[in-house]
């Protein structure tokens, strides 16, 4: 069997808070816990979850922008901790990252034509003619004229500067774009218009995405898996549809319950998300979700449920929900009490 094309095994990222100029190191932040995961060639996961659970981190970890406090990443089976100077920039060709605001992420000073062929002359040197080609091209590919080869960032609108930033993914050919929020600071008619380009990329050009949103609706519409993630671990991993058909942690029942869904006549069985999510800093024992879930019994405030594979190809982290966990003999608790 072929390896996928990424694979992430126990992936661990935690911070080191400094507490003052002299001091000795502070709270340690457990951003990423223990996060698995793999994604095929032309396929679409998701990442979801509440704003500070971890998903830009785990992106960045993906791209190497941060080290792994502990965990693999594997591309084609080859672990990318490994890899040479060279071998690297291989990698990092093949791998590109979308940003939430693709202001701030574009260079103002640089003319469209200058930011998409950018990164492409790290790696080979182009004439002006060339280059104003591929500028050309790549606009194209985005759905954008080649006369805005010549704009500045400041001169375009967010959703253009979205498509340039997408542009600018697409120069090296990448088989795995990571796209980390990058819709949800745009208009709902300008969101769609550019979900529809990252789908039409995708059947045209066989790209992977890992996509990362607090929005289901968004995730609905483009996923084929997702992994939803709190307090940094993932708490069920599944194919999009029967996720949003019957979500099982409740977690993930509580998010769709709260989203806005555009399907009226889907079940509404779980009240709205109580309280806040936890502090990463002193997450609570046992099941991270326990203080905020209705269902919680004894179990989950002292022990952390594992992912468990279910039959329809989902995995679920959940003592009382994901039946294939062993309920503990009697006795068991008050052994690990
Ligand atoms: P999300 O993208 O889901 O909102 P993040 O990955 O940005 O979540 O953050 C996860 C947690 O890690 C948060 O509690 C955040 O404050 C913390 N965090 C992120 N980056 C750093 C950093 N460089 N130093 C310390 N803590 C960080
Ligand atoms: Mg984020």
């Amino acid at each position: 069997m072929s390896s996928p094309l990424l694979k992430v095994e126990n992936l661990t990222k935690h911070y080191m808070l400094r507490q003052g100029f002299l001091t000795k190191d502070g709270p340690l932040v457990r951003a990423v816990e223990d996060v698995s995961f793999s994604v095929d060639a032309g396929e679409t996961l998701c990442i979801v979850g509440e704003s500070g659970c971890g998903k830009s981190t785990l992106a960045r970890l993906l791209m190497r922008i941060v080290e792994p406090t502990r965990g693999r990443v594997l591309v084609d089976g080859t672990d990318i901790a490994g890899l040479d100077a060279r071998a690297l920039r291989a990698w990092r060709r093949r791998m590109q990252m979308v940003f939430q605001d693709p202001y701030s992420s574009l260079n103002p000073r640089l003319t469209a034509a200058q930011i998409i062929t950018e990164p492409l002359e790290n790696f080979e040197r182009l004439s002006r003619k060339q280059r104003d080609a591929l500028a050309a091209d790549l606009l194209h590919k985005v759905g954008m004229r080649p006369e805005m080869m010549h704009r500045f960032p400041s001169e375009l609108s967010g959703g253009q500067r979205q498509r340039l930033g997408i542009a600018r993914a697409l120069a090296l050919e990448p088989s795995l774009i990571i796209a980390d929020e990058s819709v949800s600071a745009l208009d709902v008619s300008v969101q769609a218009q550019i979900l529809n380009l990252l789908l039409q990329l995708q059947q045209q050009m066989g790209i992977a995405f890992i996509f990362i949103s607090h929005d289901l609706s968004v995730v609905d519409y483009i996923g084929h898996r997702v992994a939803v993630m709190y307090l940094g671990r993932i708490v069920e991993l599944a194919p999009c549809e029967a996720l949003f058909a019957k979500p099982i942690h409740p977690y993930t029942e509580a998010l769709i319950a709260a989203a806005p869904v555009p399907d009226p006549t889907r079940p509404r069985s779980m009240p709205p998300l109580d309280g806040e999510v936890p502090s990463p800093i002193s997450p609570p024992r046992g099941c991270a979700f326990h203080p905020r879930c209705p269902f919680a019994i004894e179990r989950c405030r002292i022990e952390m449920p594992s992912l468990v594979p279910m039959t329809d190809g989902r995995s679920v982290a959940c003592h009382v929900r994901s039946p294939a966990q062993d309920i503990p003999r009697k006795g068991l608790l008050n052994e690990i009490r």
